[in-house]
């Protein structure tokens, strides 16, 4: 299939593309290369540099290429953020897919894969958290993929638009062969940072709160491997030929705490990495853990990393080989 890849000089999109490239997809790669890095992109995609908030961009995109499937990455992904600048999320997040889609049913695009968020998932009455919870965001950036998601349902409706919604838990890790991985600027992901004290990029980890209502104090999270969350893309894209729009949350199952994952690290990187205890960051909530017994069942998912330290290894693989992360 020839497939768009919005954001797939990002994290995820780029690992997607490569597993797209290596299915005999082509590729062509939509990014403003705001957050994304041109390195990360696969020589065999074509890249189109442009910006889902200028129209003519989008236009020119459409009359140089014909897509049998949509992958939508770009989007500002920082929740804190999205409490301080809203307008810079809600503006580029959602008016930006509006346009996208906009273009997409113009020209009779018929699949569709969102990139979506467990932030969808403020106070859940169940964790593991499945599908059937109460969609409830907590934060700009949660509002801005569930009306990404409310909006499909309509283009669905009207347009025949099938849809495959992936709400990712926590991502990280990298491409085994340690060619790509996560470079955010700024960071502010727990693994990164946590790697960053072993490679004498800062002194010491603060672990944000040691007083939740878990087993050590620290909050729980999922963390499911960058590449078990493209082998999703890849499931979701043929599965909506079927003409069924789904939803699905991915993550392994299982849950961490930041003083296990902080102890991961160490064990990976033989490194003493000092933590520090600090005050707890707004908006965290205890334990975010999903379930995936629906993607699993009626897709086949089967995660491959569903061991912590392998998951680290990866990460740790790309971070000691690309201290500067693509400036290298
Ligand atoms: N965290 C932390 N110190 C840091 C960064 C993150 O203690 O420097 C904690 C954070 O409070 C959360 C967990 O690590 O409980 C995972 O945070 P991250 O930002 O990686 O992902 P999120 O769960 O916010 O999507």
């Amino acid at each position: 299939m020839a497939i768009l890849v919005t954001g797939g000089a990002g994290y995820i999109g780029s690992h997607v593309v490569q597993l797209l490239i290596e299915g005999g997809h082509e590729v062509v790669v939509f990014d403003n290369l705001y957050a994304g890095h041109r390195a990360a992109i696969h020589k065999a995609a074509t890249f189109v540099q442009g910006d889902l908030m200028q129209p003519d961009d989008i236009d020119a995109l459409f009359a140089a290429h014909q897509f049998d499937g949509i992958m939508h990455f770009a989007s500002h992904i920082q929740v804190g953020e999205s409490m301080t600048r809203p307008f810079k999320y809600l503006r580029d997040n959602v008016a930006g897919l509006l346009n996208l889609l906009q273009a997409a049913t113009a020209h009779d695009v018929k699949r569709f894969i969102l990139s979506s968020t467990a932030a969808l998932f403020d106070d859940p009455a169940r964790v593991p958290i499945s599908e059937d919870e109460q969609l409830n965001p907590g934060s700009v950036y949660g509002e801005t993929k569930y009306m990404a998601e409310r909006l499909l349902r309509w283009m669905d409706e009207i347009y025949g638009l099938k849809y495959c919604a992936l709400r990712y838990f926590n991502a990280c890790g990298a491409h085994p062969d340690g060619h790509i991985g996560e470079d955010h600027d700024p960071e502010t992901h727990l693994i990164p940072l946590t790697l960053k004290v072993a490679l004498g990029q800062r002194d010491q980890i603060s672990v944000f709160g040691d007083d939740y209502d878990t087993p050590d104090g620290t909050c729980i999270r999922d963390y499911v491997h960058v590449m078990d969350l493209a082998q999703a893309h890849i499931l979701a894209l043929e599965a909506i030929r079927d003409g069924q729009s789904r939803r699905y949350n991915l993550g392994s199952g299982r849950g961490f705490s930041v003083l296990e994952v902080i102890e991961t690290c160490r064990a990976v990187t033989g490194h003493a990495i000092p933590a520090v205890m600090a005050e707890r960051r707004a908006g965290d909530l205890p334990r975010l853990v999903a379930d995936s017994t629906r993607i699993k069942s009626e897709l086949g998912w089967s995660p491959q990393y569903d061991d912590l330290e392998a998951i680290v290894r990866t990460a740790w693989q790309w971070h000691s080989q690309h201290p500067d992360g693509y400036a290298d």
